[in-house]
């Protein structure tokens, strides 16, 4: 893969490189990586275009956030697995829990599973899977933005998200991960 600097530049002038030709900065692991995706391509693309005619605007990294609807389940993952972080020799612990969606008295309610993987050491987030039948996706997407802004597994037990029984618990079920790793 060809590798660019944060402005989408290869190593030589005037040459721009973008999408799946490219390796990419990947935030959980601070270093470049092969991660082909569209949200990659179209970010890199518009940088570059962005940056032709002088440095202006710099790439965050990815953490190459994704997600899949496979028979009766929605699935989404973002940064590293826990497998993926012996791959890359890193030190992580994780959380799995297991919550129902919404408060049980109400009529209907949905099982989710989610996986957080943290660093050992800095306890910073690095990456989560999410599994359900409803769509829980987004929240992947919220933990992306964790992973981005290095945000740690103990601060997810306390961040502000809203609560209505029709949507969700009083603890939401990000907060639950945080506050179950604290007790692992
Ligand atoms: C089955 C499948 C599903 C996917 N689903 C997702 C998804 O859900 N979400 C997601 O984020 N990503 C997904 N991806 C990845 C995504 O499609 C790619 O990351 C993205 O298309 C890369 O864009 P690109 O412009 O870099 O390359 P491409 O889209 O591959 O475009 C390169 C273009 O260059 C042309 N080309 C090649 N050689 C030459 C040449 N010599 N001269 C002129 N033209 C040439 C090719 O014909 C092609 O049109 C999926 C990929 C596949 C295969």
């Amino acid at each position: 893969a060809i590798v660019v600097d944060e402005y989408m530049q290869t190593s030589k002038k005037d040459v721009f490189a973008a999408g799946d030709s490219c390796a990419i900065y990947y935030n959980p692991i601070k270093k470049h990586a092969y991660i082909p995706l569209a949200t990659n391509a179209v970010r890199m693309g518009t940088l570059v275009a962005q940056n032709l005619v002088k440095p202006t605007i710099k790439y965050m990294g990815t953490q190459g956030t994704s997600g899949l609807h496979i028979y009766d389940y929605n699935v989404a993952s973002t940064g590293i697995t826990e497998t993926a972080a012996s791959l890359f020799d890193m030190n992580v612990k994780s959380i799995t829990i297991s919550e129902n969606n919404r408060p049980e008295f109400m009529p209907t309610y949905e099982n989710i599973t989610l996986k957080v993987v943290y660093e050992e050491e800095t306890r910073r987030i690095v990456g989560a899977q999410v599994i359900s039948k409803i769509d829980a996706t987004q929240a992947i997407n919220t933990l992306s933005v964790c992973v981005q802004q290095e945000m740690t597994i103990d601060e997810l037990g306390f961040m502000d998200f809203f609560f209505q029984p029709h949507f969700n618990k009083p603890w939401h079920f990000l907060n639950q991960a945080g506050l179950q790793a604290l007790q692992a």
